[in-house]
């Protein structure tokens, strides 16, 4: 099982990539996790990434898609990845390196921006810089819609996209994507 999933800062993503991974037993791997560790061990990568996430921009294709990259290759049964591609150019990245089997569906978590807004608020007591601050948030809400959610049509072009909506509660939201995977898999 190869899934990505998509969706705005704030729409659950990483709550069901955990679910997910735990539900067929593949690592769940999260590109903003992996930058954060980087950032937090204070390695080369991380210097020359900190200045990005901690201001939500987006960090520079090729280190995001280096440090992707080693986390996939330990993950030879399959994966929950979440926060990459974010991009188009790094979709196409990822389809020049790894081809077709990269991504067997792409989930996208539709999550209203006010809905996001008031979830990342709820979230900013907890220990993410880029949580606390609203100017930074809104920067992130923007990168989303600019950068990111062309990739919904990218992957629907390719028939590969499940749409859910994710602004129901967690468990609810994990059945809806396990239903519509399940109907994806009918011949
Ligand atoms: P969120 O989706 O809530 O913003 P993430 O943990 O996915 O949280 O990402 C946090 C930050 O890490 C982003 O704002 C960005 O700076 C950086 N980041 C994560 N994934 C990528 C990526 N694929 N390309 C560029 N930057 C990324």
């Amino acid at each position: 099982m190869r899934l990505i999933l998509i969706g705005a800062p704030g729409s659950g993503k990483g709550t069901q990539a955990a679910a997910l991974a735990d539900h067929f037993g593949v690592p769940h791997i999260s590109s903003g996790e992996l930058l954060r560790r980087h950032v937090a061990a204070g390695t080369a990568l991380g210097r020359e990434v900190a200045r990005y996430v901690e201001q939500g921009e987006l960090a520079p294709d090729h280190l995001v898609t280096a440090v992707v990259a080693e986390a996939l290759a330990g993950a030879k049964r399959g994966y929950v990845l979440e926060g990459f591609p974010r991009a188009v150019s790094q979709a196409r990245e990822a389809e020049a390196r790894y081809g077709a089997g990269f991504a067997d569906t792409v989930v996208f978590l539709e999550v209203p921006d006010g809905v996001t807004r008031q979830r990342l608020a709820r979230r900013m007591s907890g220990g993410r810089s880029d949580d606390r601050d609203p100017e930074i948030i809104e920067r992130r809400l923007r990168r989303f819609h600019a950068e990111t959610e062309p990739l919904v049509d990218y992957y629907r072009d390719r028939g590969l996209l499940v749409e859910v909506d994710g602004a129901q509660r967690p468990p609810v939201v994990t059945r809806a994507i396990l239903t519509a995977l399940a109907d994806t898999a009918q011949p």
